[in-house]
C-alpha cells in the first residue's frame, strides 16, 4: 500500500519533460529540432529536456523559471548557436552553469543576407541536411565527452543517423530537379530558408528578416506584392511557429494562393505532420515541389 502510494506521488510530481531515471545523461536542448537530434543520437541514455516546444518561436522566447531549474541539475547544454538563442547569455549567467555549452552548428558554412545594409549572419543552418550531419556529428562527440561509457552507442547511433539524412538530401535534391529553375520561387514570412535554398537550389523571399523580432516595414512588403507581381511567384507559405498575417494579405493583393504551411524553426506536435527533423523536411518538400511546379 505505502509503495503504490509513493510510485502515484512520483508520477504526479514529476512533469513530463523531466529526464527519466533510467537515463546516465541529463541534456538540455534549446529547441524542439535540436531536442529530436539529440534524442536520436543519445538514444536510451541520454534524457533529454528542450526549451522551446514544438510549433514555437525561439527568436523571441523568454526562459521561464523552470528552464532556469532545468540547467541547474543538466549535465550539457546543446545551442544551435549563430545568434539564434539571442536570450542564450543571460539565461547562463542568471543560472550559473558551468557544464559545457555545445554550439551544434559549429564547422557550418555559413550563410549571410544583407538586411538593410548590414551582413547578417543566418542562424537556420539546420535547413540543409548536410549541415543536419555536422549536428549529428557535433552532438556525438558532445555526449561522448560527457559519458565515455556511451560512447560506442552515441557514435553507432549518430552514424545510422547520418546516413538516413544522407539519403534524405539525395531523395530531396531529385525530387527539386523535377522543378524547373524559373519556378524555384517560394514566398514564406521570415528568412528562415536560406540554408534550405542554398543547398537546394530554391530562392526564398521573405517580408521580415533572419529574425521574427525585425517588423517589416510597410516598404519592403510593397516591394515584395510588386516582386510577386511582376514575377509571377506562385508559392507562399506561412510557417508553423510566426505570424500568418503578412502571407496572407500578399496573397489578397497578388491573388497569389498560400500553398500550406511550412515547418521552419519548430517542430509540430506529435500528431501533426512534423514532429521529427526528418518528417519536417519530408512535409516541407512535399508541399514545396506541388506548389513549384503549379500542380
Ligand atoms: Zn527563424
Amino acid at each position: 500500500m505505502r509503495k503504490l502510494a509513493f510510485v502515484a506521488f512520483v508520477s504526479l510530481a514529476v512533469p513530463t519533460a523531466m529526464p527519466t531515471l533510467a537515463a546516465e545523461v541529463d541534456a538540455v536542448a534549446s529547441f524542439s529540432i535540436l531536442g529530436d537530434m539529440v534524442s536520436r543520437v543519445g538514444g536510451d541514455r541520454v534524457a533529454v529536456t528542450t526549451f522551446v516546444g514544438p510549433n514555437a518561436d525561439t527568436h523571441v522566447y523568454e526562459p521561464t523559471p523552470a528552464d532556469a531549474a532545468a540547467l541547474t541539475s543538466t549535465q550539457v547544454f546543446f545551442v544551435n548557436g549563430l545568434g539564434f538563442e539571442g536570450w542564450l547569455e543571460r539565461l547562463v549567467e542568471a543560472t550559473g552553469f558551468a557544464g559545457p555549452v555545445v554550439t551544434v552548428s559549429e564547422g557550418v558554412a555559413t550563410h549571410t543576407m544583407d538586411e538593410d545594409g548590414e551582413e547578417i549572419t543566418d542562424p537556420h543552418a539546420w535547413q540543409s541536411l548536410s549541415n543536419g550531419q555536422i549536428y549529428v556529428s557535433n552532438i556525438a562527440r558532445a555526449l561522448c565527452a560527457v559519458d565515455a561509457a556511451g560512447c560506442k552507442t552515441y557514435t553507432a547511433n549518430a552514424e545510422a543517423y547520418s546516413a538516413e539524412l544522407a539519403a534524405l538530401d539525395a531523395e530531396v535534391k531529385a525530387k527539386i530537379a523535377e522543378v524547373s529553375e524559373a519556378q524555384r520561387r517560394v514566398i514564406t514570412t521570415h528568412d528562415a530558408f536560406g540554408y534550405f535554398g542554398e543547398a537546394y537550389g530554391i530562392t526564398f523571399l521573405a517580408p521580415e528578416g533572419v529574425s521574427t523580432e525585425s517588423e517589416a516595414s510597410a516598404a519592403d512588403v510593397a516591394a515584395l506584392i510588386e516582386q510577386v507581381r511582376a514575377e509571377g511567384v506562385k508559392a507562399l507559405f506561412i510557417e508553423n511557429m510566426s505570424d500568418s498575417r503578412l502571407i496572407e494579405q500578399i496573397a489578397q493583393e497578388t491573388g497569389a494562393t498560400v500553398g500550406g504551411e511550412l515547418y521552419a524553426d519548430a517542430l509540430s506536435e506529435p500528431n501533426q505532420p512534423a514532429a521529427t527533423y526528418v518528417d519536417m523536411f519530408r512535409h516541407n518538400v512535399e508541399l514545396l515541389v506541388p506548389a513549384l511546379t503549379g500542380q
